[in-house]
């Protein structure tokens, strides 16, 4: 419930960095997607630091629409760190997530309500098909999901961007999670309860350009592989099993080489030294990753877990203090 005491039923959280060009189209859309709905709704949107006329379209529309909050960052801090601004400022029971450039289309957001009235807690947005994008971008976009897929251990379903309805549960446990790299997608999917999928066509941008440029998709997919896995840090400890292996085949070899006189001398020490340490510091680093892997969990800070709810026979229920009155 917000501050005022009005049920804000739906909360529409928008991050954009030099949008002006899609900002009157997309409030256009967005009005026309909410209104048949009849709840009460508000649209968040986050300035990122834009350096065109981004802040003053935002003013102008919210001169004619109460239901607009607008939220000003300081500078451009990334699309994961401005989503979380404005998920931060949502007051609604539940919240939609979509990107300024209306490839996600609002007029999804009836499927999603329902879906969720039917007692799911998360409805993602799965892109079926993704029109006007190069092949370059479907190519890395199919790349990255399916990495992101075999390295993580909750996993984060296949060909979803953060065009997602949340309900206010879930977004609490979202604001709970205190890390720096956000990737948001990921987050949600770690938190659980009941997830469900809309499949949809993406549209290509309404306009402009892309805000995704090599150099931020490969920072998105570090954040998201470092965020959600510490695999990666097992690299070292598998290499180091696999170089022991080796070594001892060459330490055989080189054994086996001296016991005939076929080698210069020196060499079949030598040959076990470097074998032997090589693998040595392989492992000892394998080791080191485990602990901190360890580390980089506690340091982010998460939950331990999440309860989605308790069952206990009335006589032993504690009355809770609101249950007392
Ligand atoms: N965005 C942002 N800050 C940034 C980069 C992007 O808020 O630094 C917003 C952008 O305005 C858009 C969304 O993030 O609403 C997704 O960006 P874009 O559509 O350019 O990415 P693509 O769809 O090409 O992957
Ligand atoms: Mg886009």
């Amino acid at each position: 419930m917000s501050e005022v005491g009005m049920v804000v039923d739906l909360s529409v959280v928008v991050p954009s960095y030099n949008e002006e060009e899609v900002l009157t189209e997309l409030h256009r859309r967005l009005t026309e997607a909410i209104e048949p709905l009849a709840i009460r709704a508000e649209v968040v949107l986050v300035n990122d630091g834009s350096s065109d006329g981004t802040w003053a379209r935002m003013l102008e529309l919210a001169a004619s629409d109460s239901r607009l909050v607008l939220v000003n960052l300081s500078r451009n801090h990334g699309h994961q760190l401005a989503l979380t601004a404005g998920l931060s400022q949502a007051a609604g029971r539940r919240v939609l997530i979509m990107d300024a450039d209306l490839q996600d289309p609002p007029e999804l957001l009836g499927a999603m309500m329902d879906l969720m009235d039917a007692g799911a807690e998360v409805v993602h947005g799965v892109r079926r098909h993704r029109a006007g994008e190069s092949q370059w971008k479907l190519a890395t976009a199919a790349l990255f999901y399916r990495l992101i897929e075999r390295l993580t251990e909750v996993p984060i379903p296949r060909d979803v961007g953060d065009f997602r309805l949340i309900s206010r549960r879930a977004l609490d446990v979202l604001l709970a999670m205190p890390e720096r790299h956000r990737f948001v997608r990921g987050m949600v999917s770690w938190i659980g309860f009941r997830q469900t999928s809309l499949p949809y066509d993406r549209q290509p941008r309404f306009a402009g350009k892309t805000k995704y440029p090599l150099r931020r998709m490969v920072r998105l997919a570090l954040d998201a592989i470092t965020a959600s896995s510490t695999r990666p840090l097992a690299l070292a400890s598998w290499a180091g099993i696999g170089m022991a292996v080796v070594s001892c085949g060459l330490l055989a070899y080189s054994l086996a080489a001296w016991t005939r006189g076929e080698t210069v001398v020196g060499w079949t020490s030598l040959m076990a030294a470097v074998t032997t340490i090589g693998s040595v510091q392989l492992f000892v680093l394998g080791v080191i990753g485990e602990y901190v892997g360890r580390m980089y969990e506690q340091v982010k800070g998460r939950p331990l877990f999440i309860i989605e709810r308790v069952v206990r026979s009335p006589e032993k229920a504690i009355p809770s203090p609101d249950a007392a009155q």
